[in-house]
């Protein structure tokens, strides 16, 4: 279920549409061509993350940050099961941002690519990054 909240849509638990506690959105923000998310200030720890308290690796403080769309595909599958609006096949993976984090996306096109396989993020569709192979 996709509920728009704040100018952008999110998933949420059916309870918070009837009044109950919201959950977090963790996943990405990609805006004006840039994956925004949060930096450590002390180890410079990037993460896509937009509500962590403090940073994983060594507690210190955070701040907005913005990373490159571009990177590397560090795994991907193809999945040829329906997943909520998604319909088989389709592809995700995990990509190395060239400055930032790890982040998941769906592939443009419907099958897995190799690991290290330079591909960037082109945007956001039922809320999830969308990516394609860089040719
Ligand atoms: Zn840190």
């Amino acid at each position: 279920m996709t509920i728009p909240v704040e100018g952008r849509v999110t998933k949420r638990r059916p309870g918070s549409a009837k009044g109950g506690l919201a959950v977090a959105d963790s996943r990405p923000v990609f805006r004006n061509g840039r994956v925004h998310g949060l930096r450590c200030t002390v180890c410079r720890n990037p993460s896509a993350q937009r509500d962590l308290p403090w940073c994983p690796l060594c507690r210190g403080r955070l701040r907005a940050d913005s990373f490159s769309p571009s990177g590397s595909m560090w795994a991907s599958t193809r999945v040829d099961i329906p997943v909520g609006v998604r319909k088989p096949p389709f592809a995700l993976g995990y990509i190395d941002l060239d400055d930032g984090p790890r982040v998941l996306a769906h592939l443009v096109v419907p099958e897995s690519v190799p690991i290290d396989t330079r591909v960037t993020v082109t945007g956001v569709e039922h809320g999830d990054l969308v990516a394609q192979v860089l040719s």
